[in-house]
């Protein structure tokens, strides 16, 4: 059966490599002419990583990337509203890691290339239009620098991995609307500082109109006694004037947000030093899109972003694309039929996937911080007297239900 994954990220890589392990072969055709390591920091949820450690790959991501030990709250002011373990310390089989995008990109990329072979990954091949009219779907593949036809073939099946401008997703909702902005803006950035908190914490500070999200992600810093802080500073802006649109490589400066962030010094992190120690800033409007009823038609289906874009809240778009490519695997596995496996997978996925879209357009887990702006804008002397630690407890317990990374249940899939 010939298997075409549409798409190179890290959805796409993890879905070949699933997808070899059940003894499937396919070809990943990528825009891109160069798979440079993009991107900045990411986060890998336990769940994600018990499959990339099945895929045998976690020697090689915790040679790299950070276990992340804990998850801190705080309020613009600096004060700490919540606080979580995290990962192995939080009693979970797998760890938590934080890890660049593009190391990440990189390690999935070269496993791919040695396991399927070093033309599974066809670059400079990007999908123009897809036809699901025939017997089988028909591809039409250009190279975008060049502007020319590249290829044009048939495929059993297509895996649409092509990210939130998905061509895949468009042929199959000709009439979908672009991408849906909330009004805020993300300018993500690297700076190489001291170790922040417990040099293994994640933190964010701050409320729905003005975040601060900072969190470590290499080892060999960690290991020198540094910390590669990997930090996205958010504001939020009227979402009924125009933005530009969505590119995850977009350059930008830190004039255009610093000033916001000026008085941010806390006493234990000066947030606008951290901010000017960066040499390059990426800027991306936090868009999504709303979920959709179906993303099999047949023989060609949706994955990742191109499936569920959502708003990078609660460190899901890779982890929800890396369950998405094990649950596909394992369908391919279970089912003779290769439409009724696209079924099941979308079956097990679909519903779970629209519920973290539509918790994160309520600010997910975050949403706490926005109840203590609300309720003592000015600070607090007492945190108990703002939230209680059961209104605390019960949304962070809540989001990792809809997340699917609650830790009792996820253990027991090490027990079984
Ligand atoms: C360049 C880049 C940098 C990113 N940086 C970050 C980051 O720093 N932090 C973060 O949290 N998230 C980042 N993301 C998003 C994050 O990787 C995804 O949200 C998540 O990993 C889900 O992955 P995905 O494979 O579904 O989508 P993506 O990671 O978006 O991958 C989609 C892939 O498909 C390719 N593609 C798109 N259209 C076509 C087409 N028509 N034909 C062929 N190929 C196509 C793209 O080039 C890309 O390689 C980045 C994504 C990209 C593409």
């Amino acid at each position: 059966m010939e298997v075409v994954i549409v798409g190179a990220g890290i959805g796409g890589l993890v879905t070949a490599l699933a997808l070899y392990n059940k003894g499937h072969k396919p070809v990943l055709y990528e825009s891109v002419g160069a798979m440079r390591e993009w991107g900045v920091g990411i986060n890998l949820l336990p769940h994600a990583v018990r499959v990339l450690t099945e895929l045998g790959l976690a020697e090689r991501l915790l040679s790299t990337g950070i276990e992340t030990a804990e998850l801190l709250y705080f309020s613009k002011h600096g004060q700490r509203i919540w606080r979580e373990p995290r990962g192995l310390e939080a009693g979970y089989a797998w760890p938590q890691i934080s890890i660049h995008r593009g190391v990440l990109h990189g390690i999935l990329q070269s496993e791919v290339s040695r396991r399927l072979g070093p033309d599974a990954i066809r670059t400079s091949h990007h999908l123009a239009t897809l036809e699901t009219h025939g017997s089988l779907p028909r591809l039409c593949f250009v190279d975008r620098v060049r502007d020319e036809h590249v290829l044009e073939r048939e495929a059993d099946l297509v895996i649409g991995a092509d990210g939130i401008h998905s061509v895949v997703r468009s042929a199959l909702y000709p009439d979908e609307r672009p991408p849906i902005w909330n009004g805020a803006i993300l300018w993500r950035a690297i700076t190489e500082s001291a170790p922040i908190l417990s040099g293994r914490s994640m933190f964010m500070a701050g409320h729905a109109n003005q975040k601060f999200v900072c969190y470590p992600i290499s080892k060999c810093h960690w290991d020198a006694g540094r910390s590669l802080t990997n930090w996205v500073a958010e504001l939020r802006f009227d979402p009924g004037q125009p933005f530009r649109r969505e590119d995850w490589s977009r350059g930008a400066d830190i004039g255009d947000f610093l000033p916001s962030f000026e008085t941010w010094c806390f006493d234990w992190l000066d947030i606008p030093a951290l901010i000017r120690g960066t040499d390059a800033v990426l800027e991306y409007p936090m868009v999504d899109k709303d979920p959709v009823e179906r993303w099999s038609f047949g023989p060609v289906t949706l994955l990742g972003d191109a499936a569920h874009p959502m708003y990078p809240i609660g460190s899901n778009g890779a982890s929800q694309a890396i369950l998405d490519a094990d649950a596909l695997a394992r369908a391919m596995a279970d089912y003779a039929d290769p439409v009724e496996a696209l079924q099941a997978y979308e079956q097990e996925r679909l519903t779970t996937t629209s519920a973290i879209v539509w918790a994160n357009r309520g600010q997910g887990p975050e949403q706490v911080m926005q109840m203590v702006e609300d309720r003592a804008p000015d600070g607090f002397a007492d945190l108990d007297d703002v939230i209680s630690q059961t209104e605390l407890e019960t949304i962070a317990a809540r989001y990792k239900k809809v997340a699917g990374f609650d830790r009792d249940r996820l253990n027991r899939l090490r027990d079984d």
